[in-house]
């Protein structure tokens, strides 16, 4: 009688322990994935972030970092430390006798305390798919022969588009170059610029310009004979840069300024901005240099719904103090008809860009650079904001200097973006035909949504406007 009336609770506790090690299992090994996967990787996707040059930059690594009479690196070294791995984390410059052996050897103690690292991770598929080999288990001489690989690689011409294009499916990447589109020379057909006007909250002064020739809006002014001796001038060069960039093929504004102040933008009074218009830094204090450098700010963010060029703004993840993203609700608040593109999630502040999106429908989220800095923390904001707002507002993008490393970080926004798709379905809180919309969504549509003018830039002319 006792045994008896154990058994339904036994077959109770096994299926309970079932189906809690089905949950806890790798989302990546069920079925729901595995289709979503393959119809995601069959989207031709759109890269909203790169810094990747063109192919005289590939050329140029090939004769100046490879094949250089002096050569100080290697292509996997050159990879590595042209990679995130580096930010904040050594890694073994390239030895003092030129060996591969010494710097792999070397290095393996770097690798070893960063296993568990996303921006180590993020470069893995680079190995396994481009090259066939387990980075993790590699011995030195199976390490000297993949860099053997990779450098002989950089002498095909189509290297570029076999990797990116064809392998990564990415169909037209967006590329910041830190200069102004018309000094643009170098891009693949699969690129398209973005008008950066990080430095321009300078311009109280041409001497700020000093070493940025690429980046000098007085510069611009002369060459095209415009006055600069007013404060109402040098917003009107502003202006005509932008009108420039857009007839050119720039397709939106970009600005890192949370690099160099705090992304505090407040509203200042022409007159406070008239005042210190015309001076050098010397001149200055540093309260009267924020307050020109938002005065500009806030009429950058009006030119930018003028011209059409939806704003690009890097938050998170710069100077600590001031990179919140909450630091631009003002900014955002006062400039209803400025589409603003927050880049990086905001990351670590993921669930308050969340909440900005949430309030304001002129705010898209770029999680461009956010899983190759924590992809836990990635998957956790694509669930979030899916929770809190609408899915044509999100976008992702590869972040990255180096051709191979851009092929990485690719694949692995792919994986995080499935894999959080792929658990809201197990999870029974998306039906899978919305989860595959939403995928086709961040990769590709979305971009096209918020940057109408991507659609001049795509392949074929179906989708043109
Ligand atoms: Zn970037």
């Amino acid at each position: 009688m006792r045994i008896s009336a154990r058994w339904p609770l036994l077959i109770l506790a096994l299926l309970l322990t079932s189906a809690v090690s089905a949950r806890a299992g790798d989302v990546k090994d069920t079925d729901v994935y595995a289709r979503l996967k393959a119809s995601l990787d069959a989207v031709p996707a759109i890269d909203t972030h790169s810094h990747l040059g063109g192919p005289g930059h590939i050329k140029l690594a090939l004769e100046r970092d490879f094949r250089g009479e002096d050569p100080k690196d290697c292509a996997l070294s050159r990879l590595w430390m042209r990679s995130y791995f580096t930010w904040g984390h050594g890694l073994a410059p390239w030895p003092a006798d030129d060996r591969f052996e010494t710097w792999w050897n070397a290095a393996q103690r770097d690798f070893d305390n960063s296993r568990a690292r996303s921006a180590y991770r993020a470069m893995l598929p680079i190995f396994e798919d481009l090259y066939g080999v387990d980075f993790e288990t590699l011995t030195v001489d199976q390490a000297k022969e993949l860099n053997a690989r990779m450098e002989k690689n950089y002498e095909n011409p189509e290297l570029a588009e076999e990797v990116l294009v064809k392998r990564a499916n990415t169909e037209l990447m967006l590329i910041d170059s830190f200069v102004m589109p018309l000094h643009v020379g170098d891009h693949f057909p699969f690129m398209a610029s973005v008008c950066n006007v990080r430095w321009y909250i300078n311009g109280f002064h041409p001497s700020e310009f000093a070493n940025r020739a690429n980046a000098d809006p007085y510069a611009f002014a002369k060459h095209h004979d415009l006055p600069v001796n007013t404060l109402d001038d040098y917003v009107a060069v502003l202006d005509r840069i932008m009108a420039e960039a857009k007839a050119t093929g720039a397709v939106c504004l970009k600005s890192q300024i949370a690099y160099d102040r705090t992304l505090d933008v407040a509203w200042v009074p022409k007159e406070r901005a008239e005042q210190v218009f015309g001076k050098p830094r010397a001149e200055l204090n540093p309260g009267q240099i924020k307050e020109f450098q938002d005065y500009i700010f806030w009429r950058l963010a009006e030119l930018s719904a003028k011209h059409e060029l939806p704003f690009q703004i890097h938050t998170g993840h710069a100077r600590i103090p001031g990179s919140n993203p909450m630091n631009l609700v003002n900014l955002i608040h006062g400039n209803p008809r400025t589409r603003f593109i927050l880049f990086h999630g905001g990351f670590p502040w993921v669930g308050e860009s969340g909440m900005i999106a949430l309030k304001y429908p002129n705010v898209y989220l770029d999680s461009v650079w956010m899983p190759t800095l924590s992809y836990t923390m990635g998957k956790r904001a694509f669930k979030e904001w899916l929770d809190m707002f609408s899915s044509n507002r999100i976008m992702w993008g590869s972040d990255l200097f180096t051709l191979e490393g851009s092929y990485g970080t690719t694949m692995y926004a792919r994986q995080c973006i499935t894999e959080a798709l792929a658990e809201k379905v197990l999870d029974k809180e998306l039906r899978e035909e919305d989860a595959l919309r939403i995928g086709r969504q961040i990769l590709r549509e979305n971009a096209l949504e918020a940057i109408p003018l991507l659609r001049n830039h795509l392949k074929g002319g179906a989708e043109k406007q």
